[in-house]
């Protein structure tokens, strides 16, 4: 009879989490084995040298830990109002009668809140214990968003070398240093991995970040400039 590798689930499970938050896999691993009673990664791989095999309720505790306790349908209800979450073109958007919540996809975009039906009386958007409610909620589904875009891209992205070098997600190059097309400013490799390669000031998509500066000549003088 063969049974399921779940050893093998478990293994990738932990990967593609420390893949997805740009977190060091052995600390992933970690909190793995804490999660289901190991005091560390290391005592769970010796005794699975011994033939021990984790169970289905073990994997689904685990990734009950790895993805954070917290889990939202995307159709719900908070109190009596609905609401619904999507994700369009990897901004998020929470939506209820006569208001959303937008979220964009750069890790540092601040959620906005937005009267979409201002006929609507007493719109629960204007009531802070509503949006105190519903906020987690966005974030929580604008990390489940932002997770899916690093799992989709190289390692080096979402997490430098030991050099501080970071992968550009589209065009693969590699530097420890950014510069954005919009703003001039200057990023390292992690500030980029960290902000899902959004300009951390200006919120410019990846597109627009590039590792080297552009010819003092075409950009306009400022005093921090160099030259
Ligand atoms: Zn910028």
């Amino acid at each position: 009879m063969t049974s399921h590798d779940y050893l093998k689930d478990l293994k990738r499970i932990t990967k593609d989490c420390a893949r997805a938050s740009g977190a060091e896999l052995h600390e992933v691993q970690k909190r793995a084995a804490q999660a289901i009673g190991f005091a560390h990664w290391h005592a769970l791989a010796s005794k699975a040298k011994l033939g021990w095999q984790p169970t289905a309720e073990d994997i689904a505790k685990v990734e009950g830990i790895l993805r954070g306790d917290e889990n939202y349908p995307d159709e719900g209800f908070i109190g009596q109002h609905p609401y619904q979450l999507d994700d369009v073109l990897r901004d998020t958007r929470m939506r209820g009668r006569g208001w959303c919540i937008f979220i964009g996809e750069a890790p540092s975009s601040k959620p906005q809140l937005l009267i979409t039906d201002r006929r609507f009386k007493n719109n629960p958007i204007q009531d802070p214990d509503f949006v105190a409610k519903a906020l987690p909620i966005a974030q929580w589904k604008a990390r489940q968003v932002r997770a899916e875009i690093a799992r989709d891209w190289p390692r080096n992205s979402t997490k430098p070398d030991a050099d501080g070098r970071a992968m550009h997600p589209l065009n693969h190059e590699r530097s420890d240093k950014w510069y954005c097309l919009h703003c001039d400013g200057e990023s390292s490799g992690a500030q980029m991995a960290q902000n899902l390669w959004h300009c951390p000031y200006c919120g410019a998509t990846p597109l627009d970040m590039f590792s080297e500066p552009f010819p003092t000549s075409e950009r306009p003088e400022t005093e921090n400039d160099p030259a």
